[in-house]
């Protein structure tokens, strides 16, 4: 597969420059020279076909050959809302998130977990940019600022709105309304308090639950992203 480079610039007009990471990683590591044909992405939707053209030691000049309309999203708008873990835990749950394809990645703040450990907005994008050159998305997903829980379960969300809590009913018997945006809230390490869980099945979030294994917050938020987008 030809490699994928993000601009952070809109990719409007050939020729287009990369700087900064991704042109010293296109220098640098990958060696590229006059004539070296790379995908291109801006986050915007769709992608380039493009060949470098010029060389400095910073920069890197593109020819955009070709654009491709492909886009790799779900076919629902799809938002995590999860209590991060801390430092890589949390970098591998930002970027599997973004591979599985979540559309907005919400950090929550919880009784259990009052100040949100969400790493600096930049170290967090970063995270988002590599997970979506590594998978073909062209689309980056979003990272909102930290939300407490009491205010998400009071916005009117629409109809899939679950809340992953042990106990609760598995996948297979949950009502959902297919083609309709997705929400799904996990708790922190110390689990959401019994006032929590009735704010939100009182607001219409179905509780549910992953089997009588307790899951660290990261394995239990991909296993239930990957089971509610099959
Ligand atoms: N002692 C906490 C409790 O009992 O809720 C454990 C919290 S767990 C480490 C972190 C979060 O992962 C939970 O708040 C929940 O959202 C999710 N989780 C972990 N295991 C789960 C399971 N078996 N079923 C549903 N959710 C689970």
């Amino acid at each position: 597969m030809t490699d994928r480079y993000f601009s952070d610039e809109p990719l409007e007009e050939s020729p287009a420059t990369l700087r900064g990471k991704e042109a010293h990683h296109l220098l640098h590591v990958m060696r590229a020279k006059v004539g070296t044909e790379i995908i291109v992405f801006d986050g915007r939707g769709g992608e380039w076909w493009a060949e470098v053209t010029k060389l400095s030691r910073t920069e890197v000049e593109l020819a955009l050959r070709k654009h491709r309309h492909v886009e790799r999203e779900l076919t629902v708008e799809f938002t995590l809302a999860v209590a991060l873990p801390k430092g890589d835990r949390q970098r591998w749950l930002v970027e599997k998130a973004a591979e599985l394809g979540v559309t907005r990645l919400v950090p929550l703040t919880t009784a259990r977990s009052m100040a949100s450990t969400a790493e600096p907005a930049a170290k967090l994008a970063r995270y988002v940019i590599e997970a979506s050159k590594q998978c073909g998305r062209n689309r980056l997903m979003e990272i909102t600022k930290p939300q407490a829980w009491g205010e998400l379960v009071s916005q009117d969300l629409g109809a899939n709105k679950f809340v992953a809590h042990p106990g609760g009913v598995g996948v297979g018997e949950l009502q959902r309304v297919i083609n309709a945006a997705t929400f799904l809230a996990i708790g922190p390490e110390g689990g959401f308090t019994d006032d929590e869980i009735s704010l939100a099945r009182e607001a219409g979030w179905q509780i549910v639950g992953l089997g009588t294994r307790i899951l660290r917050i990261e394995t239990a938020a991909l296993a239930l992203v990957a089971q509610l987008t099959a």
